[in-house]
């Protein structure tokens, strides 16, 4: 949806990924996604010229791939304080080397460059050192690379726009609202016109983004996995379909879940159906999907609500380990639909 948490008259969208969170005017979208837990690219266009770059490398997040990166994961687990004393990242060294790309991109077409760089900068009450750059060559570019004390974080963005864009403005807009990690332990997950949010520690598995349809697919180890489903049109994708066997038969509810009721979600009429992974290769699955933990997430729940005022149709559906404390509430509530 498009945000209603504009300053001003002017919609803004929510872009969320991963713990990176910040907005871009209304009629800007999401084109490109990529990275796994310990690296990633958001690509974000206007209906313009002008855009915004967004790339963070979490070198604590990296999966291990050898016995030595694992070795080396289990050794700084142990030391974490002494690990995290190393310090930030060469940042000046990293944005050299951003800056000297676009200088030959720039070159390559013949067009002149040159750069900016600010000194470096303390920003959000010591958490971030920052320095901000802007460049002129194909086009202009205003942008920032940072590091985020308390997540690790490093990030590099910039607004990139030819020159008639507004690129100074959109960028002062863009970095003024920019968070690199969920604050009260939730991730917002947003993109196109849907917001969400899933507890920081759940990594994204899957995700698909069709013309209407939408769908956030999310693990955490020992913790359990998080389905997010969002349809457009929703009274055409439902057609005579009640709600409850929407639940069950289109979102797969009947395959777990024995009881279903109707709840009111996020002020809409709803349904929530309750139940476990019984079939034997479902535990199966379950079990060889929690280790190392020896806890499988087989109690399942499941919501779903017609949204009216957006005409959109939404699905939660969580697997969690026995007696986990639910987190359906708190999904369904973060899910802004309206
Ligand atoms: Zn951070
Ligand atoms: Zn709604």
């Amino acid at each position: 949806m498009r945000s209603k948490q504009g300053r001003d008259a002017e919609p803004r969208s929510v872009i969320g990924w991963d713990g990176i969170r910040f907005t871009v005017p209304g009629d800007w979208n999401l084109t490109g996604v990529s990275g796994d837990k310990a690296h990633g690219y958001l690509k974000v266009d206007s209906p313009g010229t002008a855009f915004l770059q967004v790339k963070w490398t979490d070198p604590g997040r990296a999966a291990p791939r050898t016995p030595v990166q694992m070795l080396e994961r289990i050794v700084r687990r142990k030391f974490r304080r002494e690990a995290t004393a190393d310090g930030p990242p060469d940042l000046r060294g990293m944005l050299d080397a951003f800056l000297k790309d676009t200088e030959k991109r720039s070159r390559k077409i013949g067009a002149s460059f040159s750069c900016k760089v600010r000194p470096q900068t303390e920003e959000s009450d010591g958490e971030r050192i920052a320095l901000h750059f802007s460049w002129t060559g194909s086009g202009q570019g205003q942008g920032k690379v940072w590091h985020c004390r308390i997540c690790s974080r490093t990030v590099i963005a910039q607004v990139v726009g030819q020159g008639k864009d507004p690129v100074a403005n959109l960028a002062a807009r863009i970095f003024g609202e920019f968070r690199d990690h969920g604050d009260d332990g939730w991730n917002t997950w947003g993109a196109f016109d849907m917001i969400a949010a899933a507890p920081s520690d759940y990594v994204l598995m899957a995700h698909k983004f069709l013309s209407g349809y939408m769908r956030l697919e999310l693990t955490a180890s020992g913790k359990g996995k998080i389905v997010l489903e969002r349809w457009g049109l929703a009274h055409l994708a439902r057609r005579k379909f009640s709600l409850r066997d929407w639940l069950g038969q289109t979102v797969g509810a009947d395959r777990y879940a024995a009881v279903f009721e109707e709840v009111t979600l996020n002020e809409h009429v709803g349904v929530r159906g309750a139940g476990l992974v019984r079939s034997p290769l479902g535990v199966l699955q379950a079990v060889r999907d929690a280790l190392p933990s020896l806890r499988p997430a087989v109690e399942y729940e499941a919501c779903a609500w017609e949204c009216d005022e957006t005409n959109k149709l939404y699905a939660v559906q969580t697997w969690q380990p026995k007696a986990s404390a639910t987190i359906m509430g708190d999904l369904v509530t973060r899910c802004e639909c309206h």
